[in-house]
């Protein structure tokens, strides 16, 4: 039987173990890819280590799994039914798995399934362990189905280690779409200089948002981050007086249109907090970061002040194929990533490597 090397966590707190497991037939509708690259987004750390205890309604996958979140190569094998990818097509795989017959699916809204898992990652239902069983194989291994409507297309200008990016980037654009960031907009990037908030700051200045402020710890990173469009982004340190006022200061007493908040897991509520008492009348509050303490939020005021609270997590393929399109034209510079390559056969080290990262400008990326 042919064989290919994949990555395999067999208990929660140990290492990973490459091993040789057979390459798997797609199904029909499903291609196999033969992996280039696969992205370690800073949240696989704590996915690995500690999910079970901060979010046990988030199942993992059961043990032994191939994890990695984010898989970008070429198409190795079509199955008999798929039309539009042949043989050698590059591609980014969206690892979103929906059910398909729940009544979000099939009112063409997976991204809402009550079954929605992330092949490789985590899932957020019950059933999850299903969707894990039909497409158990993430990013890290050789050889991997996937089905085919997961697919991205990729421009001849993106590489491999941008595509494996592309995860945290277009969580980002989905939120930006969802407030409607553009030209006339100002907006709030709450974490900028993460994996995450640098992947927003980039694409609001590719959507034409003409102000966006960061928030940030690190002073340096944070003048990195400007410096990618100095006349449109301002910098609010963190610690340096209240991002409310700073705002208020700065647009009239007004307040910003959009908060995209990108602070992670461990991030305090207060930042949060602060961040959407930025915000101007009728202003919409994204939180795509994960921020896992609870929030006391003045909802009288929100409500008073018609604010949306949005939670937004991932995005489509269609996004990605969008996503895509704004790399192809330049609207996106996908060019600020340093990627730090590992082999897959030293796993381990890129894991390991996550907390050594120059902020989001650092793109950690595992090639078989
Ligand atoms: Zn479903």
């Amino acid at each position: 039987m042919a064989t290919m090397k994949a990555a395999r966590l067999h208990k929660i707190g140990g290492p990973m173990i490459v091993e040789d497991l057979p390459i798997p037939e797609p199904r029909p509708t499903d291609v196999l890819v033969r992996v280039k690259a696969c992205g370690i987004v800073p949240n696989l750390g704590n996915v690995l280590a500690k999910w079970q205890t901060w979010f046990p309604e988030l199942p993992l996958p059961n043990l032994p799994a191939i994890f990695g979140l984010d898989a970008a190569g070429t198409i190795e094998q079509p199955g008999s039914l798929v039309q539009h990818f042949k043989r050698g097509d590059r591609v980014y795989v969206n690892p979103g798995l929906a059910c398909g017959s729940c009544p979000s699916c099939r009112a063409n809204d997976p991204l809402n399934c009550r079954n929605y898992t992330f092949k490789g990652y985590f899932g957020f239902g019950p059933e999850a362990q299903k969707l894990f069983d039909a497409y158990p194989y993430g990013g890290l291994c050789e050889l991997m189905t996937a089905p085919q409507q997961n697919l991205v297309r990729l421009p001849d200008n993106v590489t491999f280690e941008q595509a494996a990016r592309f995860g945290y980037l277009g969580t980002a654009f989905a939120a930006l779409k969802k407030a409607n960031a553009g030209p006339g907009r100002s907006v709030i990037v709450n974490g900028g200089t993460g994996t995450l908030g640098l992947g927003a700051v980039l694409i609001a200045l590719g959507r034409g948002v003409p102000r966006v402020f960061i928030t940030g710890r690190n002073r340096a990173l944070l003048e990195r981050v400007k410096a990618l469009s100095s006349a449109r982004i301002e910098i609010l340190e963190i610690g340096k007086g209240t991002i409310a006022e700073r705002v208020r200061a700065a647009t009239d007493g007004v307040g910003a249109d959009i908060l995209i908040d990108c602070l992670g897991p461990g991030s305090p509520a207060a930042t949060m907090i602060d961040a959407i008492y930025a915000l101007r009348r009728g202003a919409k509050a994204v939180n795509c970061g994960g921020m896992g303490e609870k929030v006391a939020m003045d909802v009288h005021w929100m409500m008073d002040e018609q604010i949306e609270f949005i939670g937004s997590n991932w995005f489509s393929p269609g996004d990605g194929q969008d996503l895509a399109e704004m790399a192809r034209s330049g609207t996106l510079d996908l060019s600020v990533f340093e990627h730090r390559v590992t082999r897959l056969v030293q796993v381990n080290d890129a894991l390991a490597d996550i907390p050594n990262r120059n902020g989001g400008f650092t793109n950690i990326v595992v090639t078989p």
